[in-house]
């Protein structure tokens, strides 16, 4: 079977919560010295999403507006067999992928945008802020909100907002204010700009700006796109999605195989299939991939840090790079970030996922492989996991080994063009 296509029908009604399965009790939040960031969390956040990070209800119900919004833009998304990568390839392996590139913004990221967006406005919120480094995340949140009728403010870090006038115009068509970071707008913004009026800006001025911005007016709250727990959660329809396209394919998978930037397209693929493994009923190999340029999992320590750079959050233990870690600018913007997701960061410590880190160059020969073979051009994030798929079908073909690998697709490089475009005329640097 080269394509399974389920039927909307086919959609989860629940989201599924690892909190209720995790083979060790998450570490809780903790304040950092003197200060109390957890007691200002319900100013911050939207509270059903609160609610949800600290959940151990194994089962969410996803609310019936946001089902039927997941079936008109196209959920359940496919599962692919790339064939022609296989052949390519000279593998005895099997290679799925999972297709969330085609969500309307480009990306999984409209699988929580729109969760986050219906609890804000359930909860009488008006309008809501966030950063967006790359621009997936800000194009993401500002369908959502336009669906759900509330108003939405970017932060988008300012060399982006230079680079990518593309995505400000997406985020612009679907009725958001955007802001290039550091702005006028907030005091943080105006503090940055008058000590150093040509910053390029960076997410962590961006988060606490949109932080400020939604501290600063009772009926705004802030969302982020990834690492929070409650983000992999509504993310979980992807993995849910698979479990039902293998069982129509009858295959089992071996290897599994995503991109990690905060974690949530991984979680969300992963985590259906985690509680098998956790329960010993599996042994599955889950293989989380990372820029060499940023390897928070491979090389950085599983410790208390801030999720920010100014410490605005509460401390998280998670594998971090330390919250003043700034990667340098490759071209896969949605994995430049210091920490990670605090679940995948205790599975990962208790060995249930096998952390890789891949280099630039090679991340974007695999893409154009990949794009050659199947025809989809990738994210550069996504060309992450395709570099480990890839490796991991070569070591068959060296074993003989039949192995089922099943990847997930993140999104699409239609946006992404300039990086391709260095990669192909030679100028792509290989960062470390
Ligand atoms: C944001 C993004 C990522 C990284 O974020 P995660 O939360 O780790 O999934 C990966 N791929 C694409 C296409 C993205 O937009």
């Amino acid at each position: 079977m080269y394509k399974i296509q389920l039927s909307s029908d086919d959609v989860p009604t629940k989201w599924y919560n690892i909190n209720a399965d995790l083979p060790v009790e998450l570490p809780a939040p903790k304040n950092s010295k003197g200060r109390d960031q957890i007691s200002t969390l319900p100013d911050i956040f939207v509270g059903e999403c609160l609610n949800q990070e600290f959940s151990t209800d194994r089962y969410i119900s996803i609310p019936k507006e946001v089902r039927e919004i997941y079936q008109q833009i196209g959920r359940p998304t496919p599962l692919y067999r790339a064939t022609k990568l296989e052949e390519k390839l000279n593998t005895p392996a099997k290679i799925y992928y999972k297709r969330e590139d085609t969500s309307p913004t480009g990306s999984h990221k409209l699988n929580s945008a729109l969760a986050q967006a219906y609890y804000a406005r359930e909860q009488g919120i008006e309008r809501v802020t966030t950063e967006t480094g790359a621009g997936q995340w800000g194009s993401a949140l500002a369908l959502a909100c336009s669906m759900m009728g509330i108003d939405c403010t970017v932060y988008m870090v300012r060399v982006s907002y230079d680079q990518k006038p593309f995505r400000k115009g997406v985020m612009q068509l679907y009725n958001s204010t955007i802001h290039a970071s550091p702005s006028t707008n907030t005091e943080v913004g105006r503090k940055v700009l008058e000590e150093t009026p040509d910053t390029p800006g960076s997410l962590g001025i961006a988060i606490s700006e949109a932080v400020e911005d939604a501290l600063s007016d009772d009926n705004v709250r802030y969302t982020l796109g990834s690492v929070l727990n409650h983000v992999i959660l509504h993310q979980t329809v992807i993995g849910q999605e698979i479990k039902t396209q293998l069982e129509i394919a009858e295959e089992e998978p071996d290897t599994m195989i995503a991109c990690v930037g905060g974690g949530s397209n991984f979680g969300g693929a992963m985590f259906p299939f985690m509680k098998d493994k956790i329960d010993g009923n599996s042994d599955t190999e889950f293989i989380a991939v990372e820029p060499s340029a940023c390897p928070t999992l491979t090389q950085g320590s599983y410790d208390y840090d801030f999720g920010d750079n100014v410490g605005f959050t509460p401390l998280l233990k998670m594998y971090t790079l330390g919250h003043e870690f700034v990667a340098p600018s490759v071209h896969a913007g949605g994995l430049r970030y210091h920490g990670m997701n605090t679940q995948v960061s205790l599975l990962t410590h208790e060995g249930y996922i096998t952390p890789k880190a891949v280099h630039q160059r090679d991340v974007f020969t695999a893409g154009q492989m990949f794009a050659n073979c199947e025809g989809i051009i990738p994210a550069p994030e996504t060309c992450h996991a395709i570099a480990a798929t890839i490796d991991e079908a070569r070591r068959c073909k060296e074993t003989g080994e039949e192995k089922t690998i099943v990847m997930n697709f993140s999104g699409h490089g239609l946006m992404d063009l300039k990086g391709y475009e260095s990669f192909i005329d030679g100028s792509l640097e290989n960062s470390k």
